[in-house]
């Protein structure tokens, strides 16, 4: 395919005019109030903003997790409301990957078990998903952890795993959520240089909240959420 980002290609994700309120006493908080965004494959986007403004409302949104109340959201130009809740889940499971800031890894398997998981929910045969779950984990500098289960993993390697597992389906939107934010600056540049490489190799798009400036400067464009809307910051 050619042409340019804005122009021909889908965006793997788009928000339209989406609302998400929560009920309060006898009224509502308003969280989103109508906010658009387009996110294009390839595209690494930061979404930067204070505590308690809507981060992961929006990404729970944007990754069906949650449904909004007005607006629709697109997904490689599919529009998701009218779907049911199993052709979500399905949608969710094979297009979108997740990162949080804690690991969830299942305690008592392998790091490259964890990554195998999902893989074999999705119908691969267990060599082949011990084979990409291999592949992806030595990508991400973790070739020689492979039989080490989480606890016997430092956080950043943690999380490293935790990437590897919200991609090892291919998905073609990864929604982090403060991932490195349980982690030291140090550790925390580190598992963001490979998240960038896994995401520059494989044509991913990615929306990524996160408090560290630092780290946002290194995506290709910053957004922030102002009064229940998306803005593009710089
Ligand atoms: P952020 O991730 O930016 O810190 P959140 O999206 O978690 O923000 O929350 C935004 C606001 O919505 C907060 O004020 C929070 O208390 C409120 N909120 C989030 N989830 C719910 C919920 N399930 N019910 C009621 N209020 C919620
Ligand atoms: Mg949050």
């Amino acid at each position: 395919m050619e042409g340019d980002k804005e122009g021909s290609a889908e965006p793997a994700l788009r928000l339209a005019a989406v609302e998400r309120r929560y009920r309060q006493g006898d009224g509502h908080l308003e969280i989103l109030r109508g906010t658009d965004l387009a996110i294009y494959p390839g595209e690494m986007v930061a979404l930067v903003a204070p505590s308690g403004t809507g981060k992961s409302t929006l990404l729970h949104v944007a990754g069906l997790l949650e449904r909004p109340d007005g607006g629709e959201v697109f997904l490689g130009g599919r529009p998701t409301s009218s779907m049911n809740d199993a052709g979500r889940t399905r949608m969710r499971r094979e297009e979108i990957g997740f990162v949080y800031q804690f690991h969830y890894l299942l305690p008592e398997f392998s790091a490259a078990e964890n990554v195998v998981m999902p893989q074999m929910i999705k119908g691969l045969a267990r060599g082949e998903a011990m084979r990409r779950a291999g592949e992806l984990l030595t990508f991400l500098g973790l070739g020689q952890r492979l039989a080490h289960r989480p606890g016997e993993l430092s956080g950043g390697e943690q999380q490293r795993v935790a990437i590897a597992r919200a991609v090892a389906n291919a998905p073609r939107l990864l929604l982090a959520d403060e991932p490195t934010g349980n982690l030291d600056p140090k550790t925390a540049g580190h598992v963001f240089s490979t998240l960038i490489s896994l995401v520059r190799a494989s044509g991913l798009a990615a929306l990524i909240a996160t408090h560290n400036l630092d780290l946002a400067g290194r995506m290709d464009r910053r957004l922030t959420l102002e009064g229940g809307m998306v803005v593009e910051l710089d």
